[in-house]
């Protein structure tokens, strides 16, 4: 198949792409216009949580939107319903808000903190974030997101949001005041280069909060739905965050994300929070799917057998080439290079024949895996020695 140069041309240069079209995908395979089959270890950024095309996922759009596909937010509808009782009853939340995306889950977040601190805390509204986090690209989450250059692009910034280290209690202590009603993070930054935060800094930073009367919130919109090995990472730590967002994973590969919140929390009055989209049955019944097949007996039990899978492997690759280890939980890995080749190992496996593969370099010296939570045994091992072997090429 010829590659579309005028569509190319007609879309907004936002990203350098490669000249490629991907043109199917099933599991953990992707395949493109020239018929080159790729093994996907990014899977659209941790959002396609069953691999590429599940066949129940699939099932369960077609049959939703061939039946019911918009009655309108200002309803209930079936696949809405059935998917908030299936969080609140897998999580410490009682209430959910969907949306279509991590950033506006999260600008959900930031909203519902704000009211609550108008009704409670006498109209504190700081919300406390942290260095490398990222919360999303509307205006607030840039401005909530510690990435180097997001103070500066599309200044100003939305006010009220202090930055603090991760796994460092005191820097976090030493910013909360008066107007603080909020400490947002996390549980592993992702996009900052998989960094877990440690169990006693979690522990350290529930306690903080609710000595200080200030609300805990956890973006698990890449954490979330079974990536780190549990259904959602907060559970890691024996804590109950006040308020959750969920992205990526929750729709399998539609747009689908999830403001989650304590019943005290969620203080939203009539006309304070909505959206055109949100609670749409068609992406519902796909997070239906998902949160089923996540809680299906056995499921994250085979999660945590790919998990070490990945691990005993990333590390052994690590000593027979000098590298500096692998970090991570659950399948969010990541593979810490001793020097900066990420980049190069991502493009010469990405042009490897006959069969490519899919990686990320989130920063030059790190290589990030986010497989298919249900990849099998077979492809992770496939992908092991397709790493070692780019990984001799690139240092030929
Ligand atoms: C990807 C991501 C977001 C943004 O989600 P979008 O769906 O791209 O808006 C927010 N927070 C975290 C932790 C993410 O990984």
């Amino acid at each position: 198949m010829q590659f579309d140069q005028a569509g190319a041309k007609a879309l907004m240069e936002i990203t350098s792409r490669p000249e490629l079209v991907f043109v199917r995908g099933q599991g953990s395979w992707l395949e493109d216009h020239n018929g080159k089959r790729y093994l996907d270890m990014v899977q659209g950024w941790a959002v396609n949580a069953l691999g590429h095309c599940p066949p129940n996922v699939v099932e369960a759009i077609s049959k939703q939107a061939a039946t019911l596909m918009n009655p309108s937010p200002a309803f209930y509808n079936a696949p809405m319903m059935e998917l908030a009782k299936l969080i609140t009853q897998n999580s410490c939340f009682d209430r959910v808000f969907f949306a279509n995306s991590g950033g506006e889950a999260n600008e959900g977040a930031i909203k519902l903190a704000r009211k609550w601190g108008q009704k409670h805390r006498k109209g504190a509204f700081k919300i406390i974030t942290f260095d490398h986090s990222f919360h999303g690209r509307t205006l607030a989450t840039m401005s909530a997101s510690g990435k180097k250059g997001w103070d500066t692009i599309f200044a100003p910034q939305v006010d009220g949001f202090p930055k603090a280290q991760l796994n460092d209690l005191d820097s976090v202590r030493a910013l909360i005041d008066e107007q603080t009603v909020a400490v947002m993070l996390e549980p592993i930054q992702g996009e900052g280069g998989v960094i877990p935060a440690q169990a006693q800094f979690m522990q350290g930073l529930r306690a903080l909060c609710d000595e200080k009367g200030v609300l805990l919130i956890v973006d698990e919109v890449q954490s979330g739905m079974g990536r780190t090995g549990s259904l959602f990472a907060y559970q890691h730590y024996g804590i109950e965050p006040d308020i959750m967002t969920l992205g990526k994973g929750i729709g399998a590969g539609v747009p689908l994300s999830a403001l989650c919140a304590k019943e005290s929390v969620s203080c939203f009055e009539h006309g304070d929070q909505g959206g055109t989209y949100n609670g749409n049955p068609v992406v519902t019944a796909a997070g239906v799917e998902v949160m089923r097949t996540l809680t299906a007996p056995g499921f994250m039990e085979t999660v945590n057998e790919r998990s070490q899978q990945l691990s005993t492997g990333l590390m052994a690759i690590s000593d027979k080439w000098g590298m500096k280890g692998e970090r991570g939980q659950g399948l969010l890995r990541a593979l810490i290079l001793d020097r900066d080749d990420g980049p190069a190992i991502v493009a010469a496996a990405s042009s490897r024949n006959p069969e490519g593969m899919l990686l990320n370099s989130p920063r030059p010296n790190l290589l990030r895996f986010m497989p298919a939570l249900n990849i099998s045994k077979e492809d992770l091992d496939t992908c092991l020695a397709m790493l070692d072997e780019l990984i001799a090429q690139v240092r030929a």
